[in-house]
């Protein structure tokens, strides 16, 4: 009986000496090592009690042994549901108790604090970092390394993923083995991976991009990964020369960029870097390529949908967009209000179809049946423009649009005019209550480093690009822009700091 994501991603590589991660002090972990880890650490979640479709939670530091725990679930048919680090154990509690884990696996550090947690929802806790009673690690020591895979169907759930909270409480997409497998075997053949490769791989691996676009494009063809802890610049910059791709968020490119040692000699002969999770600035885009020579590519995915577009390996990857949709994917434009498609180059919402669009939200039937209609197209809440050749342009989400006296405004526009003025390191545009408008636009800068911005140059160079509907009706300096580990800004908490209504002019 068959185990398609683990026939696809681990078993092929059962035995091999190569390398499938070279950690960030060096040492090196191999193929065979690897799935047997894995294999001891699926003994000890039977023994633990898991059975198929059970939740296995896991809030872990980055490690191989981490990425192990995720075969492990894949061949012990658990569901896998990684956590985001900096969740708080009140946080926690909401996922563990939504979620109906039975197990956690946590860092020893924060294990006193999670348990009684845990155990209110029923669960069990053991750690992965250290020795003893308590530690998977400990217990799959003992283990033999090999595990009688247990067969699932393509149609099976392999993970729960909680998406990132951006615009409110986080939901948790189910995604089947399929789900997963064939969008890691669409970007394999998209991007051109092959077993020669080797992956740079800074980003979490409790996110989408990290865990699920990274490792299993990786896995799924015998590739090695470069595994750091995080965006660590000199880290990175050590480890390029060895690696031939790398995958990021643009958060990593304007960092690099502001690094005089990253140069082409470093980046040059590198195959591919990849961008996501967040709107690449065509000016980041066009530095980058000035630097290096290469030319970012982007693409546009989701928890939800894994990934939907792509900018063309070979062909024209175009600064500003995401690309066409993937092979297997149906992408249309649509109108929020009647659900109908738009006029081509308009602006509507994204909604995607195909093998690649999650089963629902846990637990959340209402939410789920608004966003997944019953044919199968997902509305992902996303505004964009689609060309004649298809390639897809993101205008926002539509939870960050700003309707101003009945006017569309869409913050990217103003903040590609503001990030571009002479003193502005970046800028971030939300919508707040207005007593005339209903709502108005609120512009925050962050100046680079000892600059003032010249806030009237600024209003006129506005002026110059943009109606008048759409300029903002307050501009505010602030220091920097709350964003999360994946580099999106924060909105939401953006309104919730700065956004304090604007007031009835006086009488
Ligand atoms: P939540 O749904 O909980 O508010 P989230 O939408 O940020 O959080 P994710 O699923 O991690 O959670 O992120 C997907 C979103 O990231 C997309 O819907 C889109 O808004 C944004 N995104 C991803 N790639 C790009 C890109 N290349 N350009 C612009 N936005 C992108
Ligand atoms: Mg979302």
């Amino acid at each position: 009986m068959a185990n398609p994501l683990y026939d696809a991603l681990f078993a092929p590589h059962a035995g091999k000496s190569k390398d499938v991660i070279i950690r960030s002090d060096g040492s090196r972990l191999s193929y065979e090592g690897f799935l047997a880890m894995a294999a001891r650490m699926a003994h000890v979640l039977t023994e633990q009690g898991l059975a198929p479709g059970d939740r296995l939670a896991v809030q872990v530091t980055k490690s191989p042994e981490a990425l192990a725990l995720y075969a492990a679930a894949v061949q012990a048919g658990v569901i896998f549901l990684p956590l985001n680090t900096a969740y708080t154990t009140a946080e926690l509690d909401y996922f563990v108790g939504d979620s109906g884990a039975t197990l956690l696996v946590c860092d020893s550090a924060r294990e006193p604090d999670l348990r009684p947690m845990a155990e209110g929802h029923g669960a069990q806790t053991l750690t992965l970092d250290a020795d003893g009673a308590g530690s998977l690690t400990t217990r799959a020591a003992g283990k033999s390394e090999h595990f009688e895979t247990v067969p699932r169907s393509p149609d099976d759930l392999a993970a729960f993923l909680y998406t990132s909270g951006t615009t409110g409480r986080s939901k948790g997409a189910m995604l089947t083995q399929d789900n997963l497998l064939s969008n890691a075997l669409t970007l394999v053949e998209a991007w051109r991976f092959t077993g020669d490769d080797v992956l740079l791989h800074a980003l979490p691996i409790f996110h989408t991009h990290g865990l699920f676009v990274a490792t299993n494009v990786v896995l799924a063809t015998g590739g090695t990964m470069i595994f750091l802890p995080g965006f660590d610049l000199d880290r990175v910059l050590a480890a390029l020369p060895q690696a031939t791709a790398m995958m990021g968020v643009p958060t990593f490119y304007t960092r690099l960029l502001d690094d005089p040692r990253f140069t082409r000699e470093l980046a040059g002969h590198m195959r591919l870097f990849t961008s996501g999770s967040a709107p690449l600035l065509a000016a980041t885009h066009e530095a980058f390529e000035q630097r290096t020579g290469h030319r970012i590519l982007e693409r546009y995915g989701m928890t939800e949908t894994n990934m939907s577009t792509s900018n063309p390996y070979e062909g024209d990857r175009r600064a500003g967009t995401v690309g066409p949709p993937l092979p297997g994917v149906e992408l249309k434009i649509t109108d929020p209000e009647t659900g109908r498609p738009v006029a081509q180059g308009e602006v509507g919402v994204i909604e995607v179809r195909g093998p690649n669009v999650f089963q629902g939200y846990w637990r959340m039937p209402e939410k789920t049946a608004e966003e997944l209609r019953p044919d199968g197209f997902f509305i992902t809440g996303d505004l964009a423009t689609q060309d004649a050749e298809g390639y897809v342009t993101i205008v926002g989400r539509a939870k960050d649009l700003v309707i101003s006296g009945g006017y569309n405004i869409y913050p990217k526009e103003l903040e590609e005019v503001l990030d571009a003025q002479p003193g502005v390191r970046e800028s971030a545009v939300v919508g707040v209550p207005h007593p005339d408008l209903g709502e108005a636009a609120l512009a925050l800068l962050v100046p680079e480093p000892g600059a003032a911005p010249d806030l009237p140059a600024i209003e006129a160079a506005l002026g110059q690009r943009l109606a008048r509907y759409k300029h903002p009706r307050r501009i505010e300096l602030i220091d920097e822009l709350p964003r999360n580990t994946m580099g999106k800004v924060q909105k939401a908490l953006l309104r919730e700091r700065y956004g304090q209504a604007f007031t009835a002019p006086a009488k």
